[in-house]
């Protein structure tokens, strides 16, 4: 039986012609690389655009003439890859397909309509391109990733279609593109994307449907790094984790891969690989179910998110009362505010959520409180941020809490909150954004060897 691996490409690795030369002899070198999915060219310099955000921004436009003048932009960009490349697409090729999206562009009567189906023609249009390019089969997304009529996104229908379409890239030679973030609905005459990053998922999706040996996702990384290299010099690469450590640290600010994008691999246990376009020979992240560790590195990595708050609720005796949690839980149930941590004590408990949904529903939800109990004092903290530090080595571990915050106390840093997941592989701490940086920096230096 041959083997089959799913191979992601993200928009660094498409930006321009000569990065995607390097792209067909990654796939050339490896028969298993049958099906290709990838991103829209990414930014050319740190200061360009994406060619999703030039799309996204002529999405918002309201007339024709904006949208026009802008598309020229990103033409322009397109015929520069297709001319690079050399692959014989004639001039008016493009000229057509950007006809079709202005004239689609005009029929929407909806902007969320209209905002999706622009900025999923940038993977589109690579797809298209890169099929010529490296000799594959283009499959439209629109045909596989299936939303419902409300939006959402329907799995049965994208694995019975996944399994209609792609199956005979099991058994047989042929390669297939498919252009990654977007799908549509059942009558494919609307297009849906999944959110930014969402490439990753398409790729994910096709690799746990076709239960294939393996799913790579080609960035510009060395792999998965124990810190954000924007906050640490040079942070170690991680070789082997697992899809649940990955899952936290994803959430939990980490970028290498869309954090949705793992649960279909996780479930499946499909082996998961972060590579280097830029660096081939760097064997990059192996990411699986359970993973033997090449070293006793109790920290897996560390990650943060910023811009949270926390609400908390004291009144005397809330440990002795049943439902006062509940109820107050309640209220943040009935505005669809998500929480991320509810650190408690004897006589207060705090509800830790985004800064940016606390700020419109704070006054409200006072209200309801002081309206339904007497007692609760009410204060608010914000500039939070939340430090992730995960790791599965930590299990069953004594001394960690004690190292974790032994380095924090050296920065002189005061914790806000402390959550530790029950599973012990994620402490959370609650610190100052204006700390952050420097607790990070302490937490890898104290980890990074062990
Ligand atoms: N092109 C989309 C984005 O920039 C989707 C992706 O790259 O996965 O978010």
């Amino acid at each position: 039986m041959l083997r089959l691996t799913v191979s992601k490409f993200g928009g660094s690795s498409l930006a321009s012609a000569k990065i995607i030369k390097k792209v067909k002899k990654i796939i050339s070198e490896d028969i298993a690389r049958r099906i290709i999915v990838v991103s829209a060219p990414g930014k050319l310099a740190p200061h360009s655009l994406k060619v999703t955000d030039m799309l996204y921004n002529i999405a918002l436009g309201t007339n024709e003439y904006y949208w026009s003048q802008l598309i020229i932009l990103v033409k322009k960009r397109f015929a520069k890859i297709v001319n690079d490349l050399k692959i014989g697409i004639r001039d008016d090729y493009l000229d057509n397909e950007f006809s079709i999206i202005l004239e689609e562009m005009s029929k929407f009567n909806s902007k969320k309509e209209r905002v999706e189906y622009v900025m999923s023609r940038g993977e589109y249009l690579t797809a298209k391109i890169l099929a010529k390019f490296f000799g594959c089969d283009f499959i439209d997304a629109k045909k596989i990733i299936k939303f419902n009529e409300d939006g959402s996104f329907n799995q049965k229908e994208t694995c019975d279609c996944i399994k209609k379409t792609l199956l005979s890239a099991k058994s047989g030679e042929k390669r297939f593109i498919v252009p990654g973030f977007y799908g549509a609905n059942f009558s494919e005459d609307v297009i849906c994307t999944f959110s930014r990053g969402g490439s990753d998922l398409t790729a994910s999706l096709i690799a746990s449907v076709l239960e294939v040996d393996l799913y790579e996702n080609w960035t510009d990384v060395n792999g998965f790094l124990m810190a954000d290299p924007q906050v640490v010099n040079s942070p170690r690469v991680v070789k082997r984790m697992t899809y649940n450590e990955l899952q936290e640290l994803a959430y939990s600010g980490a970028r290498v891969m869309h954090d949705r994008a793992i649960e279909p691999v996780a479930i499946t246990g499909i082996p998961t690989q972060i590579r280097n376009t830029f660096n081939k020979k760097c064997l990059g992240t192996s990411i699986c179910l359970s993973a033997q560790s090449e070293r006793k590195s109790l920290i897996t990595g560390i990650a943060a998110r910023s811009q949270f708050s926390i609400m908390h609720f004291e009144t005397r005796y809330l440990n002795q009362e049943v439902g006062i949690m509940a109820s107050i839980l309640d209220i943040f149930k009935e505005k669809n505010i998500s929480i991320e941590h509810t650190p408690t004590g004897i006589d207060s408990f705090g509800v830790v959520v985004a800064s940016r949904v606390l700020n419109r529903h704070e006054d409200d939800i006072t209200n309801k409180v002081h309206e339904s109990f007497d007692l609760v004092n009410i204060t608010v903290e914000h500039n939070l941020s939340l430090i992730a530090i995960v790791g599965r080595n930590m299990v069953g571990k004594y001394g960690v809490a004690a190292r974790i915050f032994t380095a924090i106390a050296k920065t002189k840093t005061n914790v806000h909150f402390i959550s530790q997941c029950s599973n012990e592989i994620s402490v959370i701490i609650g610190v100052l954004d204006k700390d952050v940086n420097k607790v990070i920096q302490a937490l890898y230096k104290e980890f990074k060897k062990t």
